[in-house]
């Protein structure tokens, strides 16, 4: 194994610009959690139900146990503090409060609830992501100063108290992520608070790990009913505590309350691990991921949320998405818009059928749509999928022949290195070599594969018509041969996607286009990776300003919230399609044609995407990629690195050893990349900013840096 170093003068400066931004950026959120998923947040069926003696219990107990601990409480209001009587009772023990801490983030002195404390206290409440920040940086601080510390943080009131800042307390934690008990009421009315808590925080992803109850012992209490209720939750129950003048002491060493305590502190670690494994089992034993065997599957990561350019994982992780999810989530994730238009459309159907009904989320698509394709195309036919709109694409394109008594024009011609779906008729126009459909050869039409377009060069736009630096001349001499025979064309246009991520230049296009006429053959273009402005136009024909006859759009239609596809046609086709007398329909005609709920997503996308400015976005990060990617081009273990609109391609001279090494390598890194054959590429969102792309680019040339096995 060789290890490349990376050596060009020039990157090794760059590279330490990006490891300190990068450290910056994503340092800190994920690493805290990545190391300390055991810490508690404490929160209460309703207030005083005994949370801050809940709090002393659960900090003595692990204070027994020798381990160290941060009690944080994030708001305080009222003159007396909880960290004080947290330290009283935890110091009668004696002796064991070195390793305890304690902290109060804000504190209001008014004895009231914390927005109107805050008022009296002339203070501005923080924003709530102010205030998650703080109670982050906090827990870092601990994290930082004592290895191995517990924190304990404690909420103020019920799950649905407001914050200071009016927002319910279950929200304002929720995006934190932290494992939480909640402290049960044990007083009379105290199995509704409790379960009412309870699924307050469930409906928020906070599944309590136990619930606890002060003093609610016997066949009749609180805790056995809720037990009873909630049987996949472990209910602890410990006895009642002291009269509030006694010291706690003697009730903190009680063996039911420790042993109540340290059965809560080790629920905690068991469930959440334990879940997470049943559920990394019924992946690994059930489902099949994307080509990829059932019975030696590969890695996968489980993702909890995502949000905006990040990829929030199961562990705290957060990675920057330089995927887009394959091409399509342009806007990032958990977009408001689009959830608002999802929300809007359910509530009026999620699907009717299309046959003999339609509906205005078809209509409004209709139009939004045409509002920006190429002139000339106006018919549209909506479909499940990209590969399904390619499948609908030749099947026009066979009718408009049949229909004309031209049966023979049956065979498709295409480009190598293509790629246009999994389903037979647009794998049959696949790669035929390198694709990764050889296996159904026997099963497949056999059509027509002219050589693939030569990569684009930056000197080509000035370079004669009769040069062949595009790599037409191939494709002409097919066509030429065989016109009597041919169909239609397929190519995606500029760009050849899947098939190797290769950028070619527009004049074979326009070659293309000319030709056809000529020769009396249709044009597909697949625009299912290109379309909706990631080459840096609208379309990628728009960069040889042609029109094809037909054109295939998917994957980023709907901004990546679910699948739809369209196959658009020109009015000529349509015309010819139907027949003569125009009677002869289309015969395709799926299950959820047109889904209400896919298109309002879909027009939704579109007018973001045109009333943003996503065509400076673009440009600014084809530039950024650019500048952060072209120095790899004298890597040793590079053999070229492409930039159009927002594409970055990283192609190794060959194709890495362990394919699985490298990507978690990236994940290391704090991306989410999936490197596919021998390249390493991106398609960021739109939204990524400036140091989230630098994030992108840093981790591939570490990596490389790394080496990664790239080579043998
Ligand atoms: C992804 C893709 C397809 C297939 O789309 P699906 O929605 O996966 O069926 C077809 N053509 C191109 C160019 C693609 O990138």
């Amino acid at each position: 194994m060789v290890r490349h170093r990376l050596v060009i003068k020039g990157t090794s400066a760059l590279l330490g610009q990006l490891k300190t931004v990068a450290s910056r950026r994503h340092g800190e959120a994920y690493r805290y959690f990545a190391s300390a998923n055991q810490d508690i947040l404490v929160y209460g069926a309703n207030t005083d139900v005994g949370k801050t003696v809940a709090c002393a219990a659960i900090c003595h107990q692990a204070l027994v146990r020798g381990q160290r601990v941060a009690y944080i409480k994030p708001v305080q209001t009222g003159d007396e503090t909880d960290a004080a009587a947290i330290r009283e009772h935890c110091s009668r023990g004696g002796g064991m409060t070195d390793a305890l801490r304690l902290e109060t983030l804000f504190h209001y002195p008014s004895p009231e609830s914390p927005a109107s404390a805050a008022e009296k206290a002339g203070a501005r409440p923080p924003q709530d992501a102010e205030f998650r920040e703080a109670v982050l940086a906090s827990l870092r601080k601990e994290r930082e100063e004592q290895s191995g510390v517990l924190a304990i943080l404690e909420t103020a009131g019920g799950p649905l108290s407001p914050g200071p800042n009016h927002t319910f307390q279950a929200d304002i934690y929720a995006p934190l992520s932290l494992p939480c008990v909640l402290v049960g009421d044990s007083k009379l009315g105290g199995i509704s608070a409790t379960v009412c808590a309870y699924e307050a925080l469930v409906a928020r992803k906070q599944r309590p790990k136990a619930i606890l109850f002060i003093g609610s012992e016997g066949r009749h209490s609180n805790a056995s009913a809720v037990q009873k209720a909630l049987p996949d939750v472990p209910v602890i129950s410990v006895p009642s505590t002291p009269p509030q003048q006694e010291p706690l002491t003697a009730w903190l060493s009680q063996d039911q309350v420790a042993k109540g305590m340290s059965a809560l502190l080790d629920a905690e670690a068991e469930s959440e691990a334990s879940s997470l494994e049943e559920h990394l089992r019924l992946d690994r034993e059930h489902l099949w991921h994307p080509y990829t065997s059932m019975v030696k599957p590969g890695l996968v990561w489980p993702v909890r949320s995502a949000s905006g350019c990040h990829i929030q994982l199961e562990d705290g992780r957060r990675l920057v998405d330089g995927m887009a999810s394959w091409w399509c989530a342009i806007h990032g994730y958990n977009v408001p818009e689009l959830n608002a238009a999802a929300a809007h459309q359910l509530s009026q159907t999620s699907h009717v059928m299309f046959g003999g009904l339609t509906h205005r989320p078809a209509t409004d698509l209709a139009r939004v749509l045409l509002s920006c394709v190429p002139r000339g195309l106006s018919r549209i036919f909506l479909c499940d999928s990209g590969s399904v709109s390619v499948e609908v694409a030749l099947k026009m394109a066979l009718q408009y022949w049949a229909t004309q008594g031209l049966p023979r024009k049956c065979r498709i011609a295409t480009v190598q290195r293509g790629y246009h779906g999994d389903t037979f008729g647009a794998m049959a126009v696949c790669d035929p070599v390198r694709g990764m459909h050889s296996l159904f050869k026997n099963s497949l039409p056999q059509h027509l594969f002219a050589e693939a377009p030569a990569l684009a060069r930056p000197k080509d736009a000035n370079e004669g018509a009769a040069s062949d630096s595009d790599g037409f001349a191939s494709m002409e001499e097919m066509l030429r041969q065989n016109a009597e025979d041919v169909a239609a064309v397929i190519i995606e246009p500029v760009v050849q996607g899947a098939g190797g991520m290769r950028i070619y230049s527009p004049s074979y296009l326009v070659k293309l286009r000319k030709l056809c006429n000529d020769l009396q053959i249709l044009l597909i273009f697949d625009e299912i990776a290109t379309g909706f402005g990631r080459t840096g136009k609208l379309f990628a024909a728009e960069h040889a300003q042609v029109t094809p006859d037909i054109m295939c759009v998917g994957k980023a239609l709907t901004g990546g919230y679910c699948t739809l596809g369209a196959t658009i046609a020109s009015d000529d086709v349509a015309r010819r399609v139907s027949g003569k007398d125009g009677t002869q329909p289309l015969m395709h005609g799926p299950t959820f044609m047109a889904n209400p709920l896919a298109c309002s997503l879909a027009a939704a996308s579109i007018r973001l995407l045109l009333q943003g400015d996503w065509q400076h976005r673009v440009a600014a990060i084809e530039k950024q990629l650019a500048k952060e990617l072209l120095p790899l081009k004298e890597h040793g273990a590079v053999s070229d690195v492409r930039v159009l609109g927002a594409i970055g391609v990283v192609e190794l001279r060959s194709p890495p050893k362990e394919p699985a090494k490298l990507q978690q390598a990236l994940v290391r890194q704090g991306v989410w990349l999936r490197p596919f054959g021998q390249t390493i590429y991106t398609m960021p969102p739109y939204i990524i900013s400036e140091q989230e792309l630098r994030c992108i680019t840093k981790a591939i040339v570490e990596v490389l840096e790394e080496g990664i096995e790239l080579t043998d």
